[in-house]
């Protein structure tokens, strides 16, 4: 499960975040939780340890991850912030904690309170 950016105005989700949304110019976003995407591309990266960079499509969401496991083209593989034990198949896709994926509003503020 990761978490990304969500236009509260229209829903259309994006990772990493905005500041205005792309489609309708909304500035109010939420965060939203993903839990599974389909591989719409896989490219090997390195061969010893069979990395392949993968993105991922989930609807309007388009992200891009490592792939860590076995899974082809069109497989539904979930989504995991960091690097987990285990087989997988899992896409691991960096920055989307769900502390990392807050609203920029947000960030703005800690960045001015300092
Ligand atoms: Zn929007």
């Amino acid at each position: 499960m990761i978490t990304v950016q969500r236009c509260q105005d229209c829903g259309r989700r994006y990772f990493p975040g905005r500041l205005l949304c792309a489609a309708c110019d909304g500035a109010n976003f939420t965060v939203a939780e993903v839990a599974k995407a389909r591989i719409e591309t896989s490219t090997l990266v390195h061969d010893a340890a069979a990395t392949r960079l993968v993105t991922l499509v989930d609807g309007d969401l388009v992200l891009v991850g490592a792939l860590h496991g076995r899974a082809e083209r069109g497989d539904l593989v979930p989504l995991h912030p960091r690097a987990i034990d285990g087989p997988g198949p899992v896409a691991v896709v960096p920055g989307t904690e769900s502390d990392e994926t807050a609203p920029p509003s947000r960030h703005l503020q800690e960045e001015t309170s300092r």
